[in-house]
């Protein structure tokens, strides 16, 4: 598979405090690549050092299948746009001057294709506003406009969604699916909410402590993600003596027995209801993609949204 970008063992120390801990991510062609993690998990400082901001401890990545230690990795970066942290603009100008600057700053002398991005990213009628008069959700999208100068063929969002409302939330995941679809844009993008991410990744690398837990596409985690039945019923002394029985994957809740993965449902009842177990009501669920991350990082799913499915699996 081609990845576009991808690392191998990377480090990054600061004094004693090791931040990256030997991360591997593979990035392929044409995904949405969500770099999921708690506070402090590593992101920002792994996507710093993939745009060159900061350099590695030690390990090594690649763009584009270049090396970082090949002599070619800065012309491979211009294919790079990214936001890292907040986007970086001029507040006394507006979208459109801040976009040729942009465009000047990266020695692109053809500056007509400023309009179609405006455009693209919602902002084309804020003509002579500047931007310190921009709601917190426009000048997220200047952000995505400044990145997309240059007609990269990936970009790198940072936390892209913090703190925008529902709206705004929605016209960031709208616009970043637009890009993928229509101009084959790779993204990668972090992120430490996962529901933000779950509708439009179609790739994760799930971060925690400085390392990559699962580096994972989401047609795997759909495979992955365990199907339950939970049973309302009583008289749970013989249900949970035949689950047991039966060398079930099972756990008790108020009320109900949860059953995992494949088993023999048609036999389970009969057993059951010749035991004399009273069952009032059968759901079948998928694991949610929350709990699946929340397993995987040791967290605990409760509270969680393991009914919820709107998530990916
Ligand atoms: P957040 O979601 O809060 O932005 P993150 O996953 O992006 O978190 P990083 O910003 O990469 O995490 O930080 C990871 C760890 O590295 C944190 O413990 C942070 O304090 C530390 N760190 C980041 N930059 C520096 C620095 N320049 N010097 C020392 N420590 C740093």
């Amino acid at each position: 598979m081609d990845y576009i970008i991808e690392t191998k063992s990377l480090y990054k120390r600061y004094h004693r405090h090791e931040v990256l801990k030997g991360v591997d991510i593979h990035i392929p062609k044409g995904s949405i690549y969500g770099l999921i993690g708690k506070n402090g998990a590593g992101k920002t400082t792994l996507m710093r050092i993939i745009t060159g901001i900061q350099t590695p401890s030690s390990g090594e990545y690649s763009l584009f299948g270049v090396s970082c230690n090949d002599s070619g990795i800065s012309s491979v970066r211009k294919r790079v746009g990214a936001v890292i942290e907040s986007p970086s603009y001029c507040p006394e100008m507006t979208a459109e001057q801040n976009l040729r600057q942009q465009c000047r700053y990266l020695g692109i002398p053809d500056m007509n294709g400023i309009g179609d991005i405006l455009e693209t990213v919602g902002l084309s009628g804020t003509r002579k506003k500047k931007v310190k008069n921009f709601s917190f959700g426009m000048r997220q999208r200047l952000g995505i406009a400044m990145a997309l100068t240059g007609s990269p063929d990936v970009i790198i969002l940072d936390e892209p969604v913090n703190g925008l409302d529902p709206a705004g939330i929605i016209d960031i995941r709208e616009m970043i699916l637009k890009l993928n679809r229509e101009r084959d844009i790779t993204f990668l993008i972090s992120s430490h909410i996962l529901d933000e991410l779950a509708r439009i990744a179609t790739h994760y690398g799930f971060m925690d402590g400085g390392r990559i837990v699962e580096d994972i596409s989401s047609e795997e985690i759909s495979r992955k993600c365990r199907r339950y039945y939970t049973f309302e019923m009583d008289n749970f002394d013989s249900a949970v003596r035949i689950a047991e029985e039966h060398g079930l994957d099972y756990k008790v809740g108020s009320g109900e027995i949860v059953v995992y993965g494949d088993f023999d449902l048609d036999m389970l009842l009969n057993r059951w209801r010749d035991a004399g177990c009273r069952i009032i009501n059968i759901s079948q669920t998928n694991e949610s993609l929350e709990n699946y991350y929340l397993n995987l990082i040791g967290g605990s799913g409760e509270g969680g949204e393991a009914n919820d499915q709107s998530h990916a699996c």
